[in-house]
C-alpha cells in the first residue's frame, strides 16, 4: 500500500545541483547548508548524499552534534554560533566551527577552560542588521580572536546578504564593498555568497560559497524557477484522489463556503492538506497535477484535504495520482500562488508525509 501522501526525494539531483554550484563558483570551496532538516529533505540523508562537499553548515549547535553523532567527519559550521558556555563546550568537544558575531562570545572564548581548540568564522554585519559585528567593532573583534589561544588561526571571515535575490537592488554590491574594505589586511578565507549570491552576483564569489536552496533544485529568485538555471528539484510531493463528485450551480465547496460554483461542476477531493505541509493560503486557481494534467485548486485548503476542479478531467476517479509540486510543477509557482517563498514549503513538510528515496 502506498501512503496517501508522500514526498519522493531524487537524491541524485543533489549531486547534479552541486555540480551547478561548482560550475558557477569553480574556485570556491562549498559549504552545503543543511539547516532545518536540510530544508525539509532530511539532514542526515542529505549529508550522506553529498560526501564530497568541503563543509556542512547548520544553524544550531544541536544540528551539528547530530551530524557528528551520526559519524560525519567533514567540517561543520554552526551559523548561529553559541549562546552560552555549554554550547561553546559542545562545539569544542565535537569540533564544530563557530560563527562569532557578538561580544559576549568573545568573553566566553576568553574564559572557557578547555584542552581543545576551535575553528571560527568572524561574521561582519554589512547591512542585514541580523548577526555580526558592525563598523569599527569588526577590527576589534578580529584582534581579540587573533589573541585568543582557544581559537585556531587563520580565522574564517564571513558576511551574509540581505537582498541578493533582488538583482536590481544596490544593497548587495554595497555589502560586498563594505566587506571587502573591512577585511582588507585581515588574514583568512572569505565567505559571502548564499544561493542568490552564487547565481546572481559573481562579485560575491570568494574562497567559500554557502549554497542552500539551490542544492535542493530551487531558484533563489522569486520570478524564476530552478530549471532556468539548470537545477533539478529534489523533492516532489504526491497524493491521490479519494473522491470524485458533482455539485450544481449555486452550491459552495469547503470550509466557510468560499468557493461558489458558478455552474454544475465535477470536482475531486485530494488527500493532502496543511497537516502535510501543503500551504493553507494557496489561492483558488493554484495548479495541481491530476493524472499529469494541470487542474485548479478550488476552495479552502483543509488540514487533510483539498478540492480541485475536474471539469477538464471528467473520467478522473478515486486513486488517480496527484502531484502538488515537483519536476513538472515547480514549487516556486506554488509558493507564488500562496504568497510565500519555496523555502517555507520545503521546510514545512510534516512528520505525516512519508519520504520515499529515489
Ligand atoms: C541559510 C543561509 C545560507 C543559505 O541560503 P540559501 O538562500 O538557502 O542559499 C547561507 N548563509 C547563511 C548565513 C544562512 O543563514
Amino acid at each position: 500500500m502506498t501512503p496517501a501522501t508522500y514526498a519522493v526525494l531524487n537524491l541524485d539531483a543533489l549531486q547534479h545541483n552541486l555540480s551547478i554550484v561548482r560550475q558557477l563558483a569553480p574556485n570556491a570551496q562549498v559549504m552545503a547548508v543543511i539547516k532545518a532538516n536540510a530544508y525539509g529533505h532530511g539532514m542526515l540523508r542529505v549529508a550522506a548524499s553529498l560526501p564530497q562537499v568541503d563543509a556542512f553548515a547548520v544553524a544550531r549547535v544541536e544540528e551539528g552534534i547530530r551530524l557528528r553523532q551520526a559519524g560525519f567527519t567533514q567540517r561543520i559550521a554552526a551559523l548561529e554560533g553559541f549562546a552560552c558556555i555549554e554550547e561553546l563546550q559542545a562545539l569544542l568537544h565535537y569540533d564544530i566551527d563557530a560563527i562569532i558575531h557578538c561580544p559576549e562570545q568573545l568573553d566566553m572564548l576568553n574564559t572557557v577552560i578547555t584542552e581543545h581548540t576551535l575553528s571560527v568564522w568572524l561574521k561582519q554585519d554589512t547591512g542585514m542588521n541580523r548577526l555580526g559585528f558592525k563598523g569599527p567593532d569588526i577590527a576589534a573583534a578580529y584582534q581579540q580572536l587573533m589573541a585568543c589561544n582557544v581559537v585556531r588561526k587563520p580565522l574564517g571571515l564571513m558576511t551574509h546578504f540581505a537582498s541578493a535575490d533582488n538583482r536590481n537592488g544596490a544593497t548587495t554590491l554595497q555589502q560586498i564593498n563594505v566587506f571587502n574594505q573591512a577585511m582588507d589586511g585581515f588574514v583568512g578565507e572569505r565567505s559571502m555568497a548564499n544561493s542568490a549570491g552564487i547565481v546572481g552576483w559573481p562579485e560575491a564569489l570568494s574562497d567559500w560559497v554557502r549554497p542552500g536552496i539551490m542544492l535542493y533544485g530551487v531558484s533563489p529568485f522569486a520570478e524564476q524557477t530552478g530549471s532556468e538555471f539548470g537545477l533539478k528539484p529534489v523533492m516532489s510531493l504526491h497524493s491521490h484522489l479519494i473522491a470524485v463528485k458533482d455539485v450544481v450551480k449555486g452550491e459552495t465547496i469547503g470550509y466557510s463556503g468560499t468557493w461558489l460554483c458558478k455552474e454544475d461542476t465535477r470536482y475531486g477531493v485530494v488527500a493532502v492538506g496543511y497537516g502535510d505541509g501543503y500551504p493553507r493560503y494557496a489561492k483558488s486557481g493554484t495548479p495541481v497535477l491530476v493524472n499529469g494534467q494541470r487542474v485548479p485548486l478550488i476552495g479552502r485548503v483543509s488540514m487533510d484535504m483539498i478540492t480541485v476542479d475536474l471539469a477538464s478531467q471528467p473520467h478522473a476517479k478515486p486513486g488517480d495520482p496527484v502531484i502538488l509540486w515537483g519536476e513538472s510543477l515547480a514549487v516556486e509557482e506554488i509558493a507564488r500562488c500562496s504568497d510565500t517563498i519555496p523555502y517555507t514549503l520545503l521546510c514545512g513538510i510534516t512528520q505525516r508525509v512519508q519520504i520515499i528515496e529515489q
